[in-house]
């Protein structure tokens, strides 16, 4: 049965400090080119999505995929599905997560969103209620015409009738400094990663402004970038916060997607 308040889910958020949930909304397969330009052979990475549980409430990083690209990716994708081979079980979606943690999507009141491609935005059709905090810069590049084409933005992920907050620079969801989301641009125009502080130390959610460790480490971007220069400034700012002893969750590493714990297992 599904609760959304007063669970045994809600007693435990509000007796500790912040904590984090991780899991995947499916996962891709491309060539690695695409996301790593100098690379050859395949890639496979997971398409992850994070619940931030704060004593005040939640926030939800990223949505991940519709879960029609189950079943007819070429449907909502064009012909881009056919970059991709998809792994996508019944029940991965956002909702399926959530529900899986005892949680009504319905019940989610905010997300924030790192960008709006189809891997991070394609299920806020299933968060009805939320309100969605996205940059100014993203939210108007996804509602012009020949950015969406530039961009390979679906409309049909995002134009749901939430209610957008846009946000320009830096953002405090808690007023206390602990979930801070940050301008992260150059992969979008407005793309936005997202600091969390833990009781084990401050951990950085990429998104997709770092796909993997290999990206940081030695500056090796996509193939398709928006921006290469504000790109590499995005990463210049995590190399400062992974020198000031950040822990960087990199957005589609498999490597590292291995060596953190798994919803119901929280990040803390
Ligand atoms: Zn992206």
């Amino acid at each position: 049965m599904l609760r959304g308040r007063n669970t045994a889910h809600d007693r435990r958020r509000t007796q500790g400090t912040v904590r984090v949930l991780a899991f995947a909304c499916g996962w891709l397969s491309a060539e690695a080119s695409t996301v790593l330009s100098r690379a050859s052979g395949r890639i496979d990475f997971p398409i992850p999505a994070y619940l931030i549980e704060h004593p005040k409430g939640r926030v939800l990083f990223d949505a991940g995929m519709h879960p029609g690209l189950r079943t007819s990716p070429r449907k909502r994708l064009g012909q881009w599905a056919d970059l991709f081979r998809i792994s996508y079980r019944a029940g991965d979606d956002i909702a399926g997560q959530l529900r899986r943690l005892d949680l009504d999507p319905a019940a989610i009141e905010v997300v924030a969103s790192s960008h709006l491609h189809f891997t991070h935005a394609g299920g806020l059709e299933f968060l009805p209620n939320a309100r969605i905090v996205v940059q100014r810069r993203e939210w108007a590049a996804a509602h012009r015409d020949d950015l969406i084409e530039r961009n390979n933005y679906i409309p049909a992920d995002y134009d749901h009738g939430h209610l957008i907050q846009t946000v320009e620079g830096e953002h405090d969801f808690f007023g206390d400094g602990s979930v801070v989301s940050f301008p992260s641009f150059g992969h979008t125009p407005g793309h936005q990663s997202l600091k969390v502080q833990l009781a084990s130390g401050q951990i950085v959610l990429t998104a997709d402004a770092c796909y993997f460790r290999e990206t940081l480490d030695r500056l090796h971007l996509p193939r398709i970038v928006y921006d290469r220069s504000e790109m590499l400034s995005s990463l210049l700012r995590f190399r400062d916060l992974k020198r000031s002893g950040a822990r960087i969750f990199y957005g589609h590493d498999a490597e590292f997607w291995k060596t953190i714990p798994k919803a119901p297992v929280p990040i803390c």
